[in-house]
């Protein structure tokens, strides 16, 4: 009888969604955090369903080939998935899932290796550490909201490490209080951390639910300000109940309200709540890859939509004759035209709004594209907009994708509506994690 307690051992055979391994127990799914297909483990039942099981590791019995030391000391973190995978396994993974992902819809078309990077760490621009009494300084546990207090994270710039150290010294020297979700009361939320990886500018903003004092504010100014490439110091004020981090309110507390960060050579401002590709290096690969698909020969119409701050825009906008960028929240938008100014780009429009409702509107006044790029979120496109492309039928269809599943879905919509799938490219944006990032190539049929 399995019932919660009881040692098994068990060999895994895959991962879910979230990087837990998976075996078999009497026909139903074991679910373990921290094991490996191609391993032998222990495991200690802790949940025992009619459907699923689940359980803690106890030991690795037989190691994958892919198993590596982990190299991460906060164990309990939950930000990254895979930290026993080493980087070549992780990279096969990704290809395998997005190949299996294709295959389930009848897809088939060449799926390219992996694009990774050579030094998987310290790749992030942004960290986001959450603050709670103590002051605790960290991030959340895996599928909770348990703070696990970190220092120094691999995957984050180190010089994250040093602000928020600081920021806890200044937090206990001046008696800051941190924010407390049970009662709403206190200050300090989060500390956030941006930094231009080109340009070596980093910003830092104090999300604060209620302002500390002016004096504790000078404090954190000298504090900081040595902190190397600290160029923009903030506090935003979120005085909100919720899970949301910024709220609307900033104010410039040292240094400059943008910084500046470059990609291949073209510049972006960056204020606290743009949004901006959270790993730069891999974002340049990610925009090659996609204009290389495109192969703009300078005389096109190029639609990118879902375009944000207008970044693969003005990629393209290089290379082709004129862009157009369809986003559609409001401040992206203003952002994007801002960027085309800065870099002195003016083949290019952006108009605000849904892209499945200003698609079809203005190709019904005979705006037509000969290359279209899509980079929608999650969800997927829209069916409005896939028929609208369909009728339009453009030279190429470059679809850069965060959602495997959803882009299977739509590549195999528009594969029964007169395109043909060429091939497709999965980028590592978020290595140790499971996120797959693709480029996929359509033509017309
Ligand atoms: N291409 C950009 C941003 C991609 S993220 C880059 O590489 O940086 C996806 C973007 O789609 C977000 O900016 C989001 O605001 C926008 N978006 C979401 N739904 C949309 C819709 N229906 N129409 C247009 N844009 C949308």
């Amino acid at each position: 009888m399995l019932k919660p307690g009881l040692l098994v051992s068990v060999s895994v055979h895959s991962l879910t969604e979230k990087g837990d391994g998976i075996a078999t127990l009497e026909g139903r799914p074991l679910y373990i955090e921290g094991a490996l297909p191609d391993e032998q483990v222990e495991v200690q039942l802790n949940l025992v369903k009619r459907n699923f099981c689940q359980g803690t590791l106890v030991r690795v019995l037989q190691p994958a080939a892919a198993r590596r030391e982990d190299f991460c000391r906060y164990t309990a973190c939950g930000g990254c998935q895979l930290r026993v995978m080493n980087d070549e396994a992780q990279l096969e993974l990704k290809r395998r899932l997005l190949v299996d992902v294709l295959q389930a819809k009848g897809l088939d078309c060449p799926v390219a290796n992996t694009l990774g990077m050579s030094e998987p760490f310290h790749y992030r621009n942004k960290a986001q550490y959450a603050v709670k009494p103590g002051p605790e300084v960290g991030f959340y546990a895996k599928h909770s909201h348990q703070l696990v207090e970190v220092d120094e994270c691999r995957v984050q710039a180190p010089v994250t490490t040093e602000v928020v150290q600081r920021t806890r010294a200044w937090m206990r020297r001046c008696a800051v209080s941190a924010y407390n979700e049970a009662t709403h009361s206190g200050s300090v939320r989060h500390i956030m951390v941006r930094d231009g990886i080109h340009s070596g500018e980093l910003m830092v903003v104090l999300v604060v639910a209620e302002s500390p004092s002016n004096e504790a504010l000078a404090q954190l100014v000298t504090e900081l300000e040595s902190v190397t490439g600290l160029a923009s110091l903030m506090l935003n004020i979120n005085a909100a109940v919720g899970n949301r981090v910024l709220g609307p309110e900033n104010r410039l507390l040292w240094g400059k309200e943008l910084i500046v960060d470059s990609l291949d050579g073209l510049e972006f401002a960056i204020s606290p709540l743009s949004f901006y590709q959270v790993n730069p290096r891999q974002t340049e690969v990610l925009y090659r890859e996609a204009m290389r698909l495109a192969k703009l020969q300078g005389n096109e119409v190029v639609f990118d939509l879902y375009c944000g701050i207008g970044t693969i825009s003005l990629f393209m906008a290089r290379h082709a004759r004129q862009v157009i960028g369809i986003e559609l929240v409001p401040e992206a938008i203003a952002d994007a035209r801002a960027n085309a100014e800065l870099n002195g780009i003016t083949n290019i429009e952006f108009h605000q709004g849904a892209a499945e409702q200003l698609v079809p509107r203005l190709y019904a006044e005979g705006v037509t594209a000969d290359v279209v790029v899509v980079d929608p979120p999650r969800k997927g496109c829209d069916t409005a907009l896939l028929v609208t492309l369909a009728e339009m039928q453009p030279r190429r269809l470059v679809y850069v994708s965060c959602n495997p599943k959803t882009l299977a879905r739509d590549l195999a919509w528009l594969c029964e509506h007169s395109f043909k799938l060429e091939q497709a490219t999965p980028v590592d944006m978020f290595p140790h994690t499971m996120h797959v990032e693709t480029v996929a190539l359509l033509t017309r049929a």
